[in-house]
């Protein structure tokens, strides 16, 4: 079974859920490394989401997806609002018209959103972003298509590698962002992003567990 709309809306409400119950732990990594609002950015982002979802629920995947993202870009400063507004943007572009996904359409607009963070944010892998955990993620998900993986196993490798792209960021200096600032002292400390990144794909691939 392919991911349908409805699947895509429980996804966005259920990451709406998730960032709440998880603002004060992406809220103290931040504090570690950047400016302490992480968690209340994405929350104040994801709340005005599901205010706007019922407007567009009877619509396209892509016109879904380009709301949550013009949303997002509309009520969440700083850094990661624009970043996470473009990643749905982008993915919406890829799911125009769309009614429901393949592996090879979640993988296609994943991807053309990694382009897009790394376009519009210009960090590459390693310099402790967001991008460590959206590169492997859509890398598992290239590499479970090529071994004919069904989607369900394919979306839990490819949260699974993004998990360890979050791990991964903890002993890196950063090079962008506002922990860059720190220099050396930002090493130690898991990316915030990063870790949403991570917490937004765990629940893509629990909502659709049952699509195989
Ligand atoms: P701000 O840094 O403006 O306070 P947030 O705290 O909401 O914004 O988001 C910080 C996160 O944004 C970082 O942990 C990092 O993952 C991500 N980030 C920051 N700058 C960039 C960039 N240039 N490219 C990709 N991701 C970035
Ligand atoms: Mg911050």
């Amino acid at each position: 079974m392919p991911v349908y709309r409805d699947d895509v809306i429980a996804w966005i409400k259920s990451v709406a859920q998730m960032i709440a119950e998880n603002s004060s732990y992406l809220t103290d990594l931040d504090s570690a490394i950047g400016d302490a609002d992480h968690g209340a950015n994405m929350e104040r982002g994801f709340k005005a989401v599901i205010n706007k979802l019922p407007e567009v629920s009877d619509k396209d995947i892509g016109t879904i997806f380009k709301t949550v993202g013009m949303t997002l870009l509309s009520t969440v400063g700083g850094a990661g609002g624009p970043l996470y507004g473009t990643w749905f943007l982008q993915a919406g572009m890829k799911t125009a018209g769309k009614m429901e996904l393949t592996l090879t359409d979640w993988t296609e607009a994943l991807e053309a959103s990694l382009n897009g963070v790394v376009m519009r944010g210009k960090a590459e892998l390693g310099d402790k972003t967001m991008v460590d955990a959206l590169t492997p993620a859509v890398n598992a998900l290239k590499q479970a298509i090529q071994e004919n993986q069904p989607i369900h196993v394919a979306l839990t490798l490819s949260a699974n590698s993004a998990q360890k792209g979050m791990e991964a960021t903890t002993p890196l200096i950063a090079r962008k962002g506002r922990a860059s600032y720190l220099g050396e002292r930002s090493a130690g400390h898991q990316d915030p992003g990063a870790t949403s990144t991570y917490l937004i794909l765990k629940v893509a691939a629990e909502t659709w567990q049952k699509s195989i």
